[in-house]
């Protein structure tokens, strides 16, 4: 029989797609679908609808069943993924395939996002995916097991951003004076809980769920051609319907172009970001200046790296293993908890736990 096995496939380092698994000698459970996978598996359960931890369980729905909540079904379904077939978890409900059972609970970091409770063999492992300890508006608080945790695959997504730059409230109050002053405003933030989340602080703006969706459509280049105050759901990519939006603000010395969370980090977030004003800018198809201010705002709903110590503290795992975040900022977690007496790893992807 053996103990389960914990396998991260992929995921152990920020930016590769997540990937991880609970396997016994007769069963496995895949946990996430950010990458395909060809073994054998019972079924996949997802934990929520950010593209690294779903973007392939189209492809894992062909082989096996997936199970996910409401809310991350409708959100996949608004970004174009196929997931008709897939069934819908209940929170608090255990779910068996043979030697292995598996409980979501909320995280709080999305509405519908989950963390999982797996026992097998009488081992108990949490795999939080990503998670959040504050409450955010529209989404369940975070629910964590009381029972003892033998394993604790935590993510770390925040480890490396200073405290201060990362205080929601602070953050929170910056993007509505923002939003309060004068000057056509284009904010553009992620369909998946960020847009939700700007409008409470921006209520009298434009909005536009599905803006890059939208290209192609004429009512989306009548939209486009007058922006003065509008929060837009898209990523930044080249040529998308949100890149279009920020070319024609990019000369004007009156325009604010806000990013929010990923869309700041996404590649051409970063490029404008760095950006110097009345440097000669060369992005997408505009050359010039950049005369518009740009800004990039963190509304966080991940934990810092204190939180996750904390967290864990909370937990008392017998072992904790730190994924999902920068290397620098999991083995700095790693390290403090070793000093607080945890067995801490930092796995690699490919590890087995
Ligand atoms: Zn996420
Ligand atoms: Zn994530």
């Amino acid at each position: 029989m053996g103990p389960p096995k914990f396998e991260i496939i992929s995921g152990a380092t920020l930016g590769e797609p997540n990937l991880y698994a609970i396997a016994t000698n007769e069963h496995r459970v895949l946990l996430d679908a950010g990458q395909d996978y060809a073994g054998p598996a019972d079924a996949c359960f997802l934990s929520h609808a950010h593209l690294d931890h779903a973007i392939d369980v189209e492809k894992i729905l062909k082989k096996i069943p997936a199970l996910m909540s409401r809310n991350t079904k409708d959100y996949l379904q608004q970004s174009g993924i196929q997931s008709d077939t897939a069934s819908l978890f209940k929170f608090h409900t255990t779910y068996e395939f043979g030697d292995i059972s598996v409980t979501p609970l909320p995280s709080g970091h999305l509405a519908g996002a989950a963390m999982f409770f797996i026992e097998a063999h009488e081992k108990t492992i949490l795999y939080t995916a990503d998670f959040c300890l504050h409450e955010l508006e529209g989404v369940e608080p975070i629910q964590y097991p009381q029972t003892d945790v033998d394993l604790l695959v935590c993510e770390s997504s925040l480890s490396n951003l200073r405290i201060e730059e990362n205080d929601l409230t602070i953050n929170l109050e910056k993007l509505k004076k923002l939003t309060e002053e004068e000057g056509p405003t284009l904010i553009i933030c992620r369909r998946m809980g960020d847009l939700s989340r700007v409008e409470t602080v921006a209520p009298h703006f434009l909005k536009h769920e599905n803006c890059d969706g939208l290209l192609r459509h004429s009512d989306a280049i009548d939209y486009l051609k007058t922006p003065s105050q509008i929060v837009v759901a898209g990523n930044l990519a080249p040529s998308s319907a949100s890149s279009d939006l920020a070319y024609r603000m990019l000369s004007n010395p009156n325009a604010k172009i806000i990013l929010i969370n990923g869309v700041q980090r996404a590649k051409d977030g970063i490029k404008l970001m760095k950006f110097a004003r009345r440097s000669r800018i060369k992005w997408g198809p505009y050359a010039g200046r950049l005369r518009a201010h740009v800004f990039g705002i963190s509304l966080r709903n991940h934990p810092t790296r204190e939180e996750v110590v904390d967290f864990t503290k909370s937990l008392s795992p017998k072992k904790v293993a730190i994924v999902h975040g920068p290397d620098s900022g999991r083995y700095a977690i790693a390290k403090q908890l070793s000093r607080l007496g945890f067995d801490s790893v930092v796995p690699s992807s490919g590890d087995i736990i």
